[in-house]
């Protein structure tokens, strides 16, 4: 292991004294899956039937009697992939810092494990459920982000992780070199508050958080245990 590598496990050391913590998550690219294959080929067909459809209407004389039908048919094969198709093909990131959903290039969200009200993988989506909203993903474009979300959320949340045994078994094997390998950027403490106390965290140096789970607390009233996920804070580390 890399020695800059954060180990949640073998670093004892007070919560008050201890350094910064180099977080890293992985990234997945949204694999082609069956659904956005066929999204594509239904744009391709559909393209090529609207423009069929177009040419023998308007352009070709006299007017090919077909056209109107393959314009037609075209139409509705393009408004249904339009509906239904699954061209999204979100980039996932998962980590330390919780899970990601990439926008152009960029975080556009992200949600810590602490934030995280239940994980559930369902109907082949992963679900998270957050304070009045549900953030999703679907497993066949992201089947190894996926998996990872599973080890992770069961190490780190695992009284708010839900899926079947069957669920569970359909995942793709994890490895150590899934994914490509990032540093989480310093995450933003001042604002939150303290998870124990309730205190506002105003100063960056007062924040500790939970490694395993992501929970905030003001360095004055961390407790010994995690309130959200039971780790030992003694583990607990600088924002
Ligand atoms: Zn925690």
């Amino acid at each position: 292991m890399a020695d800059k590598r954060v180990s949640t496990k073998s670093k004892k050391s007070t919560g008050a004294k201890s350094k910064k913590a180099v977080r890293s998550e992985r990234r997945f690219m949204p694999e082609r899956s069956n659904a956005s294959i066929a999204t594509m080929a239904g744009t391709i067909v559909g393209g090529l039937g609207v423009g069929a459809g177009l040419y023998g209407q308007w352009m070709t004389n006299p007017t090919m009697a077909v056209a109107p039908w393959v314009l037609a048919a075209g139409s509705a094969v393009l408004a249904a992939v339009l509906l239904w198709g699954d061209l999204e093909g979100t980039v996932i990131r998962v980590g330390d810092a919780g899970i990601v959903w990439e926008r152009d290039g960029k975080v556009n969200r992200r949600v810590a494990w602490c934030d995280m009200r239940e994980v559930e993988i369902r109907d082949a989506m992963v679900r998270v459920q957050l304070e009045g909203e549900v953030m999703t993903f679907s497993v066949a474009s992201q089947p190894l982000a996926a998996a990872w979300v599973a080890k992770e959320a069961n190490a780190r949340i695992p009284k708010r992780w839900k899926a079947s045994k069957d669920v569970i078994q359909s995942l793709p094997k994890t490895s150590s070199d899934d994914g490509e390998g990032l540093v989480v950027e310093p995450l933003q403490v001042t604002g939150r508050s303290c998870r124990a106390s309730q205190r506002t965290i105003t100063f960056e140096r007062d924040a500790r958080y939970c490694v395993r789970c992501g929970e905030v607390y003001h360095k004055d009233d961390l407790p010994d245990r995690c309130l959200t996920c039971d780790a030992d804070l003694r583990d607990a580390q600088e924002a």
